[in-house]
C-alpha cells in the first residue's frame, strides 16, 4: 500500500463531498463503503431518495420483495407492525 493510500485510509476528514446532492457534508452522514474514507459516495439522504426512485421504477416487484420478506420473517413484521400501531394510533374523541 502507498503511503498516500494509507494517508486517505487513516486520516479522518471533517467533511466529505456527496457525489449526488455535492453538499459537504460530515462523515457520519454517509453509511460504511469501499468509497474514500471507507465511506460511500452517496449523502444518507440521497441514498434513501433513490432507494424510493427505485422502488416506484418497480412498484409490484418492491411490493413482492415485501411480502416474501414479511412471510420470511413473520414475527418480527407483526411486533414491527404492533410498534407502528401503538406509535401512530390515533385516540378516538
Ligand atoms: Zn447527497
Amino acid at each position: 500500500m502507498s503511503p498516500r493510500q494509507l494517508e486517505l485510509l487513516t486520516i479522518v476528514p471533517a467533511s466529505k463531498v456527496c457525489k449526488r446532492c455535492g453538499e459537504d457534508r460530515p462523515p457520519d452522514d454517509y453509511f460504511p463503503g469501499s468509497g474514500r474514507y471507507g465511506r460511500v459516495g452517496r449523502c444518507r439522504p440521497c441514498n434513501a431518495a433513490v432507494a424510493k426512485e427505485q422502488r416506484l421504477q418497480d412498484l409490484d416487484k418492491a411490493r413482492a420483495r415485501d411480502r416474501a420478506y414479511r412471510a420470511r420473517n413473520l414475527e418480527k413484521a407483526r411486533a414491527a407492525a404492533r410498534a407502528n400501531y401503538w406509535k401512530n394510533r390515533r385516540v378516538q374523541n
